[in-house]
């Protein structure tokens, strides 16, 4: 196999991504990027960049994309990135962090390798929240929050399937048998 692993992971709360996310770095040697946590840990640490984004998260709102593209540059400049390859996780969110994304892996001549959305039915991923039985995952909070997924994620599906990057990978099943799969479409794009 030959090439350095750049990819984006995309899925529904609850469809499992997390898990896989963490499989596929351990595979594969990449980074695990994810903005969410690079912004908890801003907010955890009283920076002036967590203490502007606080609030945004704590309503469930998207953080601006110049602040999220701002930390997503400085992280890939660590020369980590270049060498072992990055996996993204919670970015980008929208058409204009993918583009933004697009240049700075452009100008550092790189390349992403593949785009992948792990698919879960909204009734599936609904039933797992239900199961694990958490104080926030009332059927309401569960439809608000996938509704508000479907309409970020739906035109980033089209601008990755546009650059010919996006993979679907059916998300049922057990982990290993999930992740078989992903691996399959990661060692075919790799190749
Ligand atoms: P996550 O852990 O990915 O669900 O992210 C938690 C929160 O951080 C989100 O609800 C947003 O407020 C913020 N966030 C994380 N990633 C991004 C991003 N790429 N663009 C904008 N906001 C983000």
């Amino acid at each position: 196999m030959t090439g350095v692993l750049r990819m984006v992971i995309l899925g529904r709360q609850g469809s499992g991504k997390g898990t896989q996310s963490g499989l596929v770095c351990e595979a594969f040697g990449c980074v695990h990027l994810s903005t969410g946590e690079m912004l908890r840990a801003a907010v955890s640490a009283r920076s002036e960049l967590g203490l502007q984004a606080d609030s945004l998260m704590s309503a469930g709102e998207l953080v601006g994309d110049d602040v999220v593209n701002g930390i997503v540059a400085e992280r890939l400049a660590r020369p980590d990135i270049a060498r072992s390859g990055v996996l993204f996780d919670g970015y980008p969110r929208t058409a204009e962090q993918a583009a933004a994304l697009k240049s700075m892996l452009d100008e550092a001549g790189q390349a992403l390798t593949l785009a992948v959305n792990i698919d879960v039915s909204v009734a599936d991923v609904t039933q797992r929240m239900l199961d694990r039985g958490r104080t926030d995952d009332t059927h309401e909070a569960i439809r608000r929050r996938l509704d508000l997924y479907d309409r970020q994620t739906a035109p980033l599906l089209d601008w990755f399937a546009s650059h010919d990057l996006l993979e679907t990978v059916d998300g049922t099943g057990s982990e290993t048998e999930v992740f078989e799969r992903l691996r399959s479409v990661i060692e075919s794009r790799l190749r």
